[in-house]
Order: C-alpha cells, then sequence, then structure tokens
C-alpha cells in the first residue's frame, strides 16, 4: 500500500489514526465493559496495564484528529465529486454525504466521550497518569469539582461510550464503515490469479458475462460492501479523467446502495434491474481501457475494472450494437486474424526490405521464437522500429524466427472487449501455428500480446518463457553482446505501458537500457507500476473517442512538465508509438519532443547501419 501514502500521505496517515484506534477499540470497549459491571480495572500505573493505558490514549487522539481531518476533508473542501456524465443513483447522491456524517458523528462522540471519561478518572484518582498523558491534560479541566459530580461525569461518559455502540449497531451493516469487515475478507479471500488472466466468462447462472447483479461473481459482490468510498480508483482512471462518463468507485457505491435497499429481496432471489440501469452506463462501459488502475490503488482489493469486463461480455454476447469502428476491427480479425484487414500473408512483409532473412521458425528451430504482432507487423509508422529491432536481434547473433503468415493477433484486447468467442478462435489459431515451431521461448514487441501468451495462454495448456523485447535487449548490452559504440547524451522519459509495467512489472529493464546508452532518465510523476495509460488498452485503439481529450495527450504534457530540455519520450510499445506520435501533434509539441522507441536509440547507440541516419538525432559523444 505504500502508493497509496505516496499519492495522499496526509488523508492516508488521518485514516490510519482511525483504522488502528477502530481496531484497538474493540479491546478498550471489552475491558470498558468488564470494569463497569465486575471489580476489574485497568487503572494501574505500571505493567501491561499501563501500556494498554498508553496506546488507547494516544490512539483516542489520533483517532478524534483523524476523523475531524478526514470530516472537515469531506465537508469543506468536497473532494468526492463525479463528473456529470457519470451514473449515480439517487439514494447516491445524498446518502454519501449522510453516510460520512453519522458515522463521523459516532467515532467523534464514542471515541471522545471516552477519552473524556478517562480524564475524569485520572482527575478523581487527583494524580496525573504519565501512561495516560492527553487524557490527564484534559483532566486539569476538571480541577475544582466536587466527588460526586466526577463520579456523575465518570457514569455519563462510560454509559455514552459503550450505549453509543448500541445505537450503532443496527446502522453499521448499512453503512460504509462495514468495510472494517468486509476489506480484511476481500483481501484475504482474493484469488491468487493474475492480474492479466481474466475469469472464464461463465456467470453463476450460466450465462455470458454479467447484465445482472445476481450474474456477477460473489467477490463483485464484497467488492462493494469492502468499498470506503474514497474514490482513488476515480482519480487515477484515465477514462474519468478525460471527462468520460466511467466512475469505478461510482459502480461500486451504486452496487452497495442498490443492495442496501434490495437486500432481502436480493437474498430470497429476486431478479435485480440491468447493471446499466443501477451500476453505471453503457457508455462508461465502453470507455473502460483496461489500464487496471483503479485495481492497483485500491487500498481493499477491489477490482472494478472486471465488472466492466463481463457487462461487455454479455453486450457482446446477445448481439448489442458496438461502435462501428470496434466492430469493423473485429470483423477483420475474424476474418484475417489481424485489425488491419490485411491478408495474413502480407504480416511479414516488412521483413522482405531486411538486408537478410529471418529464420521460419515452423520450419528449423529456433531459440527465440519473435512474435512480432498486429501494430508491430502492419502499420507503417511501426515497421520501422520492427525492422530495427530485428537488424539488433541480428547484430546480437540471436537465433531467433518468427511464424510468418500464421501469427495471428493474440486475442488480448479482443477478450477484454468481451469477444470471447473470437477471442478463443484465435488462442486455437496460434496454438496449432506455436504447435509446428520448436523454439526455447518467446519473445514479442507488444506487451498486451505479451500480457496473453504470458497470463492467458497458460490456461490452454501453453506454458513456455515469454520475454518483453527490453529484456532481451537490457540481458544483451549488460552481457555486453550488444556494445554501445557512442554513448547517447540527451535527457529523457520512459512511458511504462499498462500491460507492461502494471500488469507484468516488467519496469527495470527499459530503464536499464536508457541508462546503459548514457541518456539522462527523468521520471514523470506517474511512473512504473504507477504509469498513466496511453488510451489505446481494452480496444480503445478501435473505437471513437468522440473527439474528447485523450488521456495520450494529457500525458504529453506530463512528460512536457519535465524541462523545456527533455528531448525524448521513450516508448517500448507499438500501440504506443502510434498514441503519442499523434498526442505530440495534436498537443503542438511536435518538434519540441520526439516520440521514439527505445529500440531505436540502442541501434543509434550501437551504430547499427542505416539506423543512426534515420533515426532522430540524439545528441551524442561523438558528435
Ligand atoms: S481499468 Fe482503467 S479505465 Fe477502466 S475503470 Fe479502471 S482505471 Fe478506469
Ligand atoms: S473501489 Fe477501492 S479505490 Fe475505489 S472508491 Fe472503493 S475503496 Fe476506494
Amino acid at each position: 500500500q505504500r502508493p497509496i501514502f505516496r499519492t495522499r500521505p496526509v488523508v492516508s496517515l488521518l485514516h490510519a489514526g482511525v483504522f488502528f484506534a477502530f481496531v484497538f477499540y474493540g479491546l478498550v470497549n471489552i475491558l470498558d465493559l468488564l470494569e463497569g459491571f465486575t471489580g476489574f480495572s485497568t487503572l494501574h500505573r505500571s505493567g501491561v496495564a499501563a501500556l494498554y493505558n498508553l496506546i488507547a490514549d494516544l490512539l483516542s487522539v489520533a483517532a478524534l484528529a483523524g476523523m475531524l481531518g478526514l470530516l472537515i476533508r469531506r465537508f469543506g473542501l468536497r473532494p468526492f465529486r463525479f463528473n456529470q456524465r457519470v451514473l449515480l443513483l439517487p439514494s447516491v447522491r445524498f446518502g454519501i454525504s449522510r453516510d460520512s456524517a453519522i458515522v463521523g458523528s459516532f467515532i467523534l462522540l464514542h471515541v471522545g466521550s471516552r477519552w473524556i471519561g478517562q480524564a475524569v478518572r485520572v482527575a478523581e484518582s487527583g494524580q496525573p497518569d504519565w501512561s495516560q498523558p492527553t487524557a490527564s491534560l484534559v483532566a486539569t479541566l476538571f480541577h475544582g469539582w466536587s466527588e460526586a459530580a466526577l463520579t456523575m461525569a465518570s457514569h455519563v461518559t462510560w454509559w455514552l461510550a459503550l450505549g453509543l455502540i448500541l445505537a450503532f449497531l443496527p446502522y453499521f451493516p448499512y453503512s460504509k464503515h462495514i468495510h472494517l469487515f468486509m476489506a480484511p475478507l476481500n483481501l484475504i479471500l482474493r484469488e491468487a490469479r493474475p492480474l492479466g488472466q481474466l475469469e472464464p466468462p461463465t456467470s453463476s447462472d450460466g450465462t455470458i458475462g454479467a447484465e445482472r447483479l445476481e450474474q456477477l461473481r460473489w467477490y463483485q459482490l464484497l467488492d462493494a460492501y469492502a468499498c470506503i468510498m474514497c474514490n482513488r480508483c476515480q482519480d487515477v482512471c484515465p477514462a474519468h479523467g478525460t471527462g468520460r462518463a466511467l466512475s469505478p468507485a461510482a459502480l461500486e457505491i451504486n452496487k452497495r446502495y442498490y443492495l442496501n435497499r434490495n437486500l432481502a429481496a436480493f437474498a430470497g432471489g429476486a431478479t435485480s434491474p440491468p447493471l446499466l440501469e443501477i451500476a453505471t452506463s453503457k457508455e462508461a462501459v465502453w470507455s473502460c481501457t483496461t489500464c487496471a488502475a483503479c485495481v492497483r490503488i485500491c487500498p481493499v482489493g477491489n477490482r472494478p475494472m472486471l465488472d466492466l469486463i463481463d457487462i461487455r461480455r454479455a453486450l457482446v454476447n446477445r448481439g448489442d450494437p458496438l461502435d462501428p469502428n470496434l466492430q469493423s476491427a473485429l470483423e477483420s480479425l475474424a476474418r484475417y486474424g489481424n485489425s488491419f484487414g490485411k491478408p495474413a500473408r502480407q504480416r511479414a512483409r516488412w521483413a522482405k526490405e531486411l538486408p537478410f532473412s529471418i529464420k521460419d521458425a515452423r520450419k528449423e528451430p529456433v531459440e527465440y521464437l519473435w512474435f512480432v504482432g498486429d501494430f508491430a507487423s502492419f502499420d507503417p509508422r511501426m515497421q520501422e522500429n520492427t525492422k530495427t529491432v530485428a537488424q539488433l536481434f541480428q547484430a546480437a547473433g540471436l537465433d531467433f524466427g518468427i511464424l510468418y503468415e500464421d501469427e495471428r493477433n493474440a486475442g488480448n484486447d479482443v477478450r477484454r472487449v468481451g469477444e470471447e468467442g473470437l477471442f478463443e478462435m484465435l488462442v486455437e489459431q496460434n496454438l496449432a501455428a506455436l504447435k509446428k515451431a520448436q523454439f526455447r521461448a518467446i519473445v514479442t514487441t507488444d506487451p498486451h500480446t505479451y500480457n496473453a501468451l504470458k497470463n492467458e495462454y497458460p490456461a490452454y495448456g501453453f506454458q513456455v518463457p515469454v520475454y518483453h523485447y527490453t529484456e532481451v535487449l537490457a540481458e544483451l548490452l549488460e552481457r555486453g553482446i550488444l556494445r554501445v559504440q557512442q554513448p547517447l547524451r540527451a535527457a529523457v522519459t520512459y512511458h511504462d505501458p499498462c500491460y507492461l509495467g502494471r500488469y507484468n512489472r516488467i519496469t527495470a529493464a527499459p530503464r536499464r537500457i536508457i541508462r546503459a546508452l548514457g541518456l539522462e532518465l527523468r521520471e514523470m510523476p506517474r511512473h512504473g507500476e504507477n504509469t498513466y495509460c496511453c488510451g489505446a488498452g481494452g480496444g480503445q485503439i478501435w473505437m471513437d473517442s468522440g473527439g474528447q481529450e485523450r488521456p495520450s495527450e494529457q500525458r504529453i504534457r506530463e512528460a512536457v512538465a519535465l524541462g523545456d530540455d527533455l528531448r525524448y519520450f521513450v516508448v517500448s510499445c507499438p500501440k504506443d508509438m502510434a498514441m503519442y506520435s499523434d498526442a505530440v501533434k495534436t498537443t503542438g509539441y511536435e518538434g519540441r519532443l520526439t516520440v521514439i522507441d527505445v529500440a531505436r536509440l540502442v541501434a543509434v547507440a550501437i551504430g547499427i547501419d542505416g539506423v543512426e541516419r534515420e533515426a532522430a538525432p540524439v545528441e551524442s559523444e561523438a558528435r
């Protein structure tokens, strides 16, 4: 949870004070109850009792300060805002503030009564208690009170503190503070499944995906009750950040408020309204980039992204009309195995322009099977990079080959738009092609492909080591197989692709390359696993974004803020190359910032013929 502390240190500290006090107050309340009805007493100034009193005293202040701070933030600064397009149940609009006020008041009154009660008891003893420093300070306020008044105050505060629990209990299961039980449960019961591997699409009642609450998996319902309504997921969501109708927080909150109001009927087997009426909107569902930022940031382990994918699965399964561009991409994928609508025989056309031939892995054994990917194979803007990668592999003497026309789109994004049938077809076709080849490991240029091969294909019995090309290049450089001839001298920043950095935690290899080349790496505020989505994932690259600002444009501005002398925006994903090449133009930074694939920089530094001339001019020591 370190990144959560990093992103909101003050709020996290306030929340930590309340949380740890809440946990410890479980014991405090039991002991207070015993003290009230038996001769048992914790008022000892040495040993375990003193330690207990000290912890209770300090945590009481932490809880009071934390709760006050959180209430001021909630009602004074009002950070909890959704954009106008987000679907919110009417009960949620009013309910969020009401719940916060009730729970905040309960904690202030409960902890406050107990804390003042302890101060009264210190005053009754006539001596400050070193093990209750803050209560001793408050005790000075009772100086001069009669013994009877102190006894009365002690009784009133005791009854208030414990009586409030009884008053609050019936409300507790409906409040957001049920998360105090549900969140740990959510974290404990969370499956060990990799983030990059989706569950099979069949829901509990045998239908594909989920259109209604009862078709969600049990943990997707638990998510709603574990949610602490902190809005962190919304803050990092690129769709919400660019004004789309999607808020992963609103999705969970809507689910809970609906369930709270209809729990008895729901538990009794009643059919719930469609999720698209009570949880989120269709526009929101199709805005998700499946970047998983919401999943990673959630402090209680919620996975709102999975609900969105399940809704997509259900929509696709029942033939709901799709975005026309997406529809056409899916048709191309079904027909040709690529989203470009190009015949399969054109897949390796780029390789013909190389001064050497690449082995056909279907015909001769190779050590590395290079799964090139659609964008790297077909997009004319990416083909130069693809050829550069081939030249680097060749220069390093790597034994590699490709599948030529038998390679198909690996299906990562097809699965994430909910087209399960097509995904399975692509997997089958790729597995048939892979079966023809002999190789030790796979290397791929595309993080989306990497994710599918590494995390999705094992469910189909395919288990081989999979590497991203940055991992291979980093090792070749470090082992001296690729030698830097002219160290590069320029300030660069590196963008972590979601499916590489966040999903698969490959963040070190590209940075090792950048440093090995002599470049100065400046990190954007959002980097590594905390990266910001380019906006292409989850099928968005095939859809019409509706003319709104793109996440990639926000990202370019984030990079530009790193300094006027920042020259390169380094990428390691063909889709990023496409997205950011467009974004530097639309933001007006073309010429000021150059988007470049990390492989091109390696090629310049090691002096591969032909590439240095073509690559953007990097300031090298040689110049
Ligand atoms: S996966 Fe990304 S785009 Fe989708 S809801 Fe989560 S943060 Fe938003
Ligand atoms: S889903 Fe997680 S991150 Fe989002 S509001 Fe709920 S607790 Fe916070």
